[in-house]
């Protein structure tokens, strides 16, 4: 069976006081949750510290949104795998489209940091995904492709959660059809080692198009942007049916 792992990643939104109020209003929502669903949430740094705190004893495991390959050293602005476990951060995504757009992320120092998460005993969430241009140019499969066989060179399979972003869907409203993000997840899994790996769809998931989307027999959850922002919607998301 493959773990269901439905994460939230709030990108650059909500401070400590705004992550608080979430929590207030999200919580109650997990009491029907079924037990078998890993429920994520992926916040700023400036969240861990004082979220670590208040989900003690919750099911609501906690990510970063990045890791640096060292772990410690002369590197401004960065932060360590050491520096998340000791909160008791459990996940962190590595090679968002957005890193890897606006922040020059390569698949080099992707796979950097996948090892480096994983040596820290960190659960990285790679992402992966096409633009649009390269879709109409009939390249999806093989820059899917190319980034898996770069970013998982001596990456643990067992420890490992990937995400399939078609960078086109992402923050768009613009979903991918729910059986073609089924068939690029297949050839995604027909690429690793490991049988297991749960493989989450992401970009554009919405309360609405959420059961959809499970009710795919590869999908085996989601990563989730702005509807991950309300409680009420996020509530809606892990609650699918
Ligand atoms: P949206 O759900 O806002 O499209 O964002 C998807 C995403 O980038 C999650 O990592």
């Amino acid at each position: 069976m493959r773990k269901i792992v439905i994460a939230g990643n709030w990108k650059m939104y909500k401070t400590q006081k705004e992550s608080s109020e979430f929590l207030q209003g999200f919580m109650p929502q997990l009491e029907k949750t079924p037990a078998n669903r890993e429920v994520v949430l992926c916040v700023p740094f400036t969240d861990l510290s004082v979220m670590s705190t208040s989900l003690h004893g919750s099911r609501i495991q906690l990510g970063a949104q990045n890791v640096h390959w060292e772990d410690n050293g002369a590197y401004t602005g960065e932060i360590s795998g050491g520096m998340l476990t000791e909160l008791g951060i459990r996940y962190v995504i590595i090679g968002h489209s957005e890193r890897r757009q606006y922040f020059g992320e390569t698949d080099e120092t992707v796979n950097q940091r996948l090892k480096a998460a994983q040596r820290h005993g960190l659960i990285p969430i790679l992402c992966v995904g096409e633009t649009k241009q390269q879709r109409d140019k009939g390249e999806t499969e093989s820059i899917i492709s190319n980034q898996l066989a770069k970013d998982l060179v001596e990456v643990d399979e067992q420890n490992l959660v990937i995400a399939y972003e078609p960078i086109w869907a992402i923050g768009t409203g613009d979903t991918c059809e729910s059986t073609e993000a089924n068939r690029v997840i297949g050839l995604i899994r027909s690429q690793l080692k490991v049988a297991d790996v749960p493989i989450q769809y992401g970009g554009s998931v919405k309360s609405n198009n959420i059961d959809e989307i499970m009710a795919q027999p590869e999908i085996d959850g989601a990563l989730v942007g702005g509807a991950s922002l309300e409680a009420d919607s996020f509530g809606r998301i892990v609650n699918y049916h």
